[in-house]
């Protein structure tokens, strides 16, 4: 199955859209976003979010001057570069003066870089208008549930106005949160791609449920990626040993929610200083000492 035109268009020079862009453009991530106003039962603080980047690392917290002066570095040295995203460590969205700071500012000086975000989608509704702004076409929102009572088992609580909820009261508020972005920003035509982390014994079969609410709310992508269990990374349920899906489990699950969508099978859940083509990862030279020897 392809996407539609009008999609395509949008994301031909995207490269975690298209199977043929991600050979011939590359993307990096800036981790400026330390905080999250979540608590999801697979996340282990200490690393990256698990929602878009691969959790189990720990990517260098920028500021935004910082991240603005890799993102030029890095453009100068890597031409394919045409996305920033910003993917973590934490919640973009729990973050906004860092993130906003940093797309203003490159929305101005580097106006030919796409942006991006990723999100759990707690705090997207009252951003909407502000991401609109900038150079954004695409937004990925993490969907593991539409139920609360599935929720309650993923999601320990949330920080809203202020206050810890936690159990199904939480899960119902971030889930209607979550529906309310979706339907925003696909009403402003932005592209949204909703990840479900695929938990076993958890929300498995769930997730056939999420992927048709999810389309029926107009996100062009359903990407279904695996918990990523390990012993250091993963307490689940504040238990060790949960595990991750097996290939055929999450195979079998990305078959049945493809419907007539193109899937992202090429994603990596790459972490949240990634840079460059997909499934490498060139960071490494692009430290802030290594840009201030550039200099
Ligand atoms: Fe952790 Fe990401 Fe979940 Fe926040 S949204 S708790 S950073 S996995
Ligand atoms: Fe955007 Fe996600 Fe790709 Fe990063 S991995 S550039 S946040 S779609």
């Amino acid at each position: 199955a392809h996407l539609p035109e009008h999609i395509r268009a949008k994301v031909h020079n995207h490269p975690c859209y298209s199977e043929e862009a991600h050979h011939h453009y590359a993307r990096m991530h800036v981790a400026v976003a330390p905080a999250c106003n979540i608590q999801c039962h697979y996340c282990n603080r200490k690393y990256d979010c698990a929602n878009e980047s691969r959790p189990g690392v720990v990517s260098e917290l920028l500021t935004p001057e910082h991240a603005v002066k890799k993102v030029l570095a890095v453009a100068a040295n890597i031409p394919q570069m045409t996305v920033l995203g910003i993917a973590g460590p934490g919640d973009p969205l729990a973050n906004p003066e860092r993130t906003f700071a940093t797309f203003r500012a490159l929305t101005e000086q580097a106006p030919d870089i796409k942006l991006c975000v990723s999100t759990n989608g707690l705090a997207l509704p009252e951003q909407v208008e502000e991401l609109c702004k900038h150079n954004i076409d695409h937004v990925t929102i993490t969907i593991n549930c539409v139920d609360p009572e599935v929720g309650a088992k993923i999601y320990p609580w949330i920080f809203w106005n202020n206050r810890r909820i936690k159990g199904r009261r939480g899960a119902r508020i971030l889930i209607e949160q979550q529906q309310k972005g979706l339907e925003m920003l696909t009403e402003r035509g932005i592209l949204v791609k909703v990840n479900s982390v695929l938990i076993p014994g958890v929300n498995d079969e769930h997730l056939k449920e999420v992927s048709k609410v999810v389309k029926a709310r107009g996100a062009f992508l359903h990407n279904v990626m695996p918990l990523i269990a390990e012993a250091e990374h993963g307490t689940f349920y504040g238990v060790m040993g949960q595990r991750g899906p097996t290939h055929d489990e999450l195979q079998a699950l990305q078959d049945e929610c493809a419907g007539d969508m193109a899937m992202m099978r090429h994603c990596r859940q790459c972490r949240a200083d990634a840079v460059g083509m997909l499934g490498e990862d060139r960071g490494a030279e692009f430290t802030l000492d290594r840009i201030e020897e550039m200099e």
